[in-house]
Formats: C-alpha cells, structure tokens, sequence
C-alpha cells in the first residue's frame, strides 16, 4: 500500500505568514525562522504582533479567508487523491489552515494547534510533537505503507530522507544542492511524473 505525503505551504498554498503580512502591512511579521532561529522566540514574536495589532483568530481567519491555494494546486491534489491516500504534513496550525483546506475540499491534515481565549485572542501555541513530519511517515511505515513524500523546504527534508521516496517541489536552489539526493522539480505536472515513477503501484 502507497501514501503520499505533502507539505502544505509552498506547495499547495502560500507560505500563509508572508501572506497574512501582505495582506495586513505589518511587515515583521515576515520574519522567519531564517531571520530569527529560535522557533519558539520567533512564534511569541508573532502571537505579540497579532495582539498589538488587535488580530485575534476571527480577523486572521477572515484575512486567511481571501487568500488562495497556489494556481492548479486543487487540481493536483484531486488527480493524487485518485491514485494515493494523501495525508498533508504541516508545521502550520489547524485554526490557520482551515479557510484554505476548505478550498482544497478538506484533504487529511496533521499539524500543530493554537490555545485560543473566548474572545478570540491567540494566548499559545501547541507543537503536537518533536519532527513531527518524520515522525509521521515513521508511523506510516509502522503501518506497512510505502510512503512517497514532496515538500519545499528544510522542514521537509527528514521527512523526504524518511520516506520511501523524497521529492523536492519549489526548493530554493539552495535547498537543491543541499539536498541532490532528492529529484527537484517546480511544475505540477512534472511533480506528478515523480510521483508515478516513484510508485511501485503506478506507472509513468
Ligand atoms: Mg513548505
């Protein structure tokens, strides 16, 4: 038995804090991890922005509302869905990630949670575990699936090293040639013909 698995942004929808900065004019919310290493001092950097500001969920939710997946992602994840069982593996949050699942037509996805007060305010943050994307196809493989994985970045690559197979979708180039162990492709329809050649189900 095969299963895909696929990072969320980058690949199928936009990296959704860059977006949501966009979107809003705050520029330091922009920063990433590249810019501030400690994930945790980076995530209370952005949860004091979203307060200073007045976002509490609702307004992020409506401002993540109006953004989009990236052109032809629904029609890749459909053509995937009819040839893999798919399980989207995410560093984002489920309360982000919704407005936009919906437009993908709420495909299986695993990712970290948001602690919420009743008046809407984001108060913390709960990673569901350690290497969360490696740790998942581990469980797979438990399973007895052969797991096929694509993602776009540095918190793909356990992941993709993990899996049965490893593609990169949309690296940066430096990500490339970090990583030549892994096939990298940029186009759907090229990131489909990785998929069929690394199944031993299907074939290109
Ligand atoms: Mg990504």
């Amino acid at each position: 038995m095969e299963l895909a698995c696929l990072d969320l942004e980058g690949v199928l929808i936009p990296e959704i804090w860059i977006a949501f900065a966009e979107k809003t004019g705050i520029e330091e919310l922009k920063a990433t991890t590249r810019d501030i290493p400690d994930y945790d001092v980076l995530m209370k950097q952005r949860l004091r922005l979203l307060d200073q500001h007045g976002y509490g969920l609702p307004q992020i939710q409506e401002v993540i509302g109006e953004l989009d997946p990236l052109p032809g992602a629904r029609d890749f994840l459909d053509w995937l869905r009819e040839r893999f069982q798919v399980v989207i593996l995410s560093d984002t949050f489920y309360e982000f990630a919704m407005p936009l699942m919906k437009k993908l037509g709420f495909p299986a996805l695993l990712c970290h949670k948001l602690e919420v007060a009743e008046n809407g305010q984001i108060t913390n943050y709960l990673l569901r575990q350690r290497d969360p994307k490696r740790q998942s196809v581990r469980a797979f493989q438990l399973l007895n699936y052969r797991v096929i994985a694509a993602g776009d970045s540095y918190n793909d690559t356990t992941m993709l090293g993990q899996a049965e197979a490893g593609i990169l979708f949309h690296a940066p180039q430096n990500v490339i040639e970090e990583f030549p162990q892994f096939p990298a492709v940029h186009t759907f329809d090229d990131l489909k013909q990785e998929f069929l050649k690394a199944s031993a189900v299907h074939s290109a």
